[in-house]
């Protein structure tokens, strides 16, 4: 139990019966003080607590402007912050429970009920961070291909519309790349499909470590790949795809596999290239410059700058 406690007060007196109670208790394991509102502020946003007992007449910054800080700071939100004061005053009490106090608690104050009540809060929180972890946990399984970590073909085209959603506002550039292994049935009728997908793996890190930080790399099927590059020009766009293709070239794999040599096709294309250019129209120019590519003898690069008709259907 590694929970850290933070009591805001400016009576030195209610810190260290606060404190002491809670830490007795056994809830916290480690407890800090502050006597003012920016002073606690300070704490919380060095290192967020488990829960926060605050005062609210206080020097300084009162409790109430301190809940406002820390409502502003979503990274802080869900800490439960217990109201503790000498003011009975109604209309005070719920501002305080209106600007995100999870309690409110008046002194003179019963310390079994501090206890009780803040252990609630706590066995709360932990409850909510658990939730929090399991949905972050499957988001990510649900956004990822399971083989190669990389996002899959739904939420890349969910990261395709918020860029393009991006560069229209800012007027930028924006590039779209399909990478598909040449032959790769070859590679499976040769050395099984277990060896098949060690391949994808290989080339899955060839890409990645061919690629800049802010490019985004997905498994849009089988063997095939798209590539999202935010803010890169056409010219430039050619640049990483050769990059990528040597990158692949460049791959050796262990026995039984150290003869194999593995090649992309790379369909290259940006946006934007007519008014009313959308990810449909893209997706469809990246797919006719990789077939460019394949009809071209593949382990190449092509790209297309300009709008074929659209055969788009939804
Ligand atoms: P091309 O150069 O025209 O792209 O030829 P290709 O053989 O790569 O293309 P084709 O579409 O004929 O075959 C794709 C192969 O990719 C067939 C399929 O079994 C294999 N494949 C797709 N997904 C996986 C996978 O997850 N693991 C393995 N091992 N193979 C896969
Ligand atoms: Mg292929
Ligand atoms: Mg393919």
């Amino acid at each position: 139990m590694t929970n850290y406690l933070l009591v805001i007060d400016d009576s030195e007196i209610i810190r260290k019966q606060v404190s002491g109670l809670l830490l007795e208790a056994g809830l916290f394991a480690n407890c800090l003080t502050a006597s003012n509102g920016m002073e606690g502020f300070k704490y919380l946003t060095a290192s967020p607590a488990d829960l926060v007992i605050c005062d609210l007449d206080m020097p300084y910054l009162d409790g109430l402007k301190f809940l406002r800080l820390v409502n502003a700071q979503p990274q802080l939100r869900g800490i439960p912050i217990v109201v503790l004061t000498a003011n009975h005053d109604r209309r005070l009490k719920l501002d305080g429970l209106a600007l995100g106090a999870c309690d409110y608690l008046t002194k003179p104050f019963d310390p079994e009920e501090l206890v009780a009540r803040v252990s609630n809060h706590l066995g709360m929180k932990k409850f909510r961070d658990e939730l929090r972890r399991a949905k972050d946990h499957y988001q990510q399984l649900s956004n990822t291909d399971p083989l190669t970590n990389l996002y899959n073909r739904r939420f890349a085209g969910e990261i395709l519309e918020a860029e393009l959603q991006r560069a229209r506002r800012l007027n930028c550039e924006l590039s779209l790349l399909m990478v598909d292994i040449d032959h790769f049935k070859r590679v499976n009728d040769r050395y099984g499909h277990q060896a098949g997908d060690r391949v994808l793996v290989a080339v899955t890190e060839g890409l990645r470590s061919a690629l800049r930080s802010y490019d985004v790399a997905s498994r849009y099927g089988g063997e095939e790949f798209l590539i999202i590059l935010p803010g890169t020009c056409p010219v430039a766009a050619l640049e990483v795809a050769d990059r990528l293709r040597e990158s692949v070239a460049f791959l050796r794999f262990p026995p039984p596999m150290e003869r194999l040599r593995v090649t992309v096709s790379i369909g290259v294309t940006s946006f934007p290239v007519a008014e009313h250019d959308d990810s449909c129209a893209l997706f469809q120019r990246a797919d006719d410059a990789l077939f460019l590519a394949k009809a071209n003898g593949r382990d190449r690069v092509e790209q297309l700058r300009e709008a074929p008709p659209i055969r788009c259907s939804g």
